[in-house]
């Protein structure tokens, strides 16, 4: 598998405060990986870095096989062919759902016939026939849910960030579209980065788990591997199993 995405002794302080303490690892095209920790164990920070939304201290990140962060530069967002769906969905509630997803090409120079027919596109996709004449208030939360992530592909980014993207989902919900999700993502070949404090969430949707504690990583293995052979007691006690 090539590999896509490659992060190298990534740190990360806020004032006096370490967060990321020297985060390593390698992501291979078409991979979903989950990053899985407690809460303010650093997962957005990550995230943050390498979309370049964040600067890093020291380590670098490597996209495509070209350096786009590093403690000397920071290539902006918008050139580096990622596209990030937020928790709370971000969507703008003065728009209707056509102009919401639109907007994430708006930076790109298309011309109005490649716009429609991408929008087109997104919307057979995830299925969102039928809404994009509305506004993001009359729709559901998993609707909204679909609308972020159509508005995230309609660019067709390699990679594909994902700050726990069901967390403000009833439980039925995220239970269909953690499936759902992962399945698009896999059909359709893109390269996810996923966040989450759910180890439901990351066994359900995951080809590797990144198991976060304190700013560094405890394991990196598939969901398997995670659950059966814990490297280290507090994956045993996130995970829910013993070594
Ligand atoms: P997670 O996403 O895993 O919950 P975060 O990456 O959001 O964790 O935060 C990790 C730690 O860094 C937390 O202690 C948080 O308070 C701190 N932190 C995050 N962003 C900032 C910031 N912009 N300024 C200061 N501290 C921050
Ligand atoms: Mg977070």
């Amino acid at each position: 598998m090539k590999t896509l995405m490659e992060l190298n002794n990534i740190q990360k302080s806020f004032g006096k405060t370490k967060v990321l303490t020297g985060v390593n690892l390698t992501i291979g095209e078409g991979e979903i990986v989950s990053v899985l920790g407690p809460s303010g164990c650093g997962k957005s920070t990550l995230l943050k870095i390498i979309a370049g939304i964040l600067p890093l201290d020291d380590g670098t990140v490597t996209l495509d096989g070209a350096v786009v962060s590093s403690s000397k530069q920071t290539l902006a967002t918008e050139k580096r062919n990622i596209n990030m769906v937020f928790q709370n969905f971000a969507l703008w509630p003065h728009m209707k759902v056509r102009d919401n997803i639109l907007f994430g090409l708006k930076i790109k120079k298309l011309d109005a016939k490649e716009m429609e027919t991408r929008l087109q596109e997104v919307v057979n996709l995830l299925h969102l026939d039928g809404l994009i004449d509305r506004y993001p208030a009359e729709l559901s939360g998993g609707q909204q849910q679909r609308i972020a992530i159509a508005r995230a592909l309609i660019t067709k980014p390699k990679v594909v960030l994902l700050d726990e993207p069901l967390c403000n989902l009833d439980i039925q919900l995220r239970i269909e579209m953690r499936t759902e999700m992962a399945y698009l993502f896999r059909s359709i070949g893109t390269t996810v980065f996923h966040v989450t404090h759910d180890p439901s969430e990351a066994f359900a949707m995951a080809d590797k788990i990144v198991v976060m504690n304190n700013g560094v990583i405890e394991q990196m293995d598939t969901p398997m591997d995670c659950y059966t052979n814990p490297k280290t007691q507090m994956v045993a006690g996130l995970l829910g199993a013993s070594n």
